[in-house]
């Protein structure tokens, strides 16, 4: 758990005008309720609990380019895809958001960055809600060596792949295996 987490500081507001903050070199931390967040809540079992806020509004040095990057994160009870029992999530996201006005470009690309127009007032919640959704798994399941199924079935280890092989990404990959063996 990093302590830096401050549970609940200042009042964050409901919608935020980022380009406006990022000429102040605004912060705002805080904690968001997950209700505020209907898509997000939706997919948790249970649809309250805070939303952790850390975000930083900037103006890069010598240039006219705002930018909006920090943390989030919200613990959400989901179902495992593997053995449908509940378990937490915790769920992160870093966001790294160059802000424009609509009709603006960048004149030059910078890296991967995503985008966001942002040239009218926009609700914190609804930018933060949609930053974790981006974060959040397509097939939540357990650690591989904390699923009940997985327990239950842990000589099936080479069959397991069948069962979670998209995407290349399975925690069941046998390098994840034998890093976790403890
Ligand atoms: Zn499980």
């Amino acid at each position: 758990m990093a302590s830096s987490w401050k549970e609940s500081h200042g009042h964050l507001p409901g919608t935020i005008d980022p380009i406006q903050l990022a000429e102040r070199g605004a912060y705002l931390t805080g904690t968001l309720p997950l209700q505020s967040m209907p898509r997000l809540a939706q997919g948790s079992l249970e649809g309250s609990g805070d939303v952790m806020v850390d975000l930083a509004f900037e103006r890069q040095e010598g240039e006219k380019i705002f930018i909006v990057h920090g943390a989030l994160r919200a613990h959400l009870r989901v179902t495992c895809q593997r053995c449908l029992e509940a378990m937490d999530l915790e769920l992160k996201a870093a966001p790294w958001l160059i802000l424009l006005k609509s009709g603006e470009r960048l004149e030059r690309q910078e890296g991967d960055a995503d985008i966001l127009v942002a040239d009218k007032p926009l609700s914190l919640s609804g930018l933060v809600e949609d930053e974790l959704l981006l974060a959040l798994p397509m097939v939540p399941m357990h650690e591989p060596d904390r699923c009940p199924a997985r327990v239950h079935a842990a000589s099936v280890a080479s069959a397991a792949s069948d069962h979670v092989g998209r995407g290349g990404k399975s925690p069941f990959s046998v390098l994840s295996r034998l890093k976790k063996t403890k």
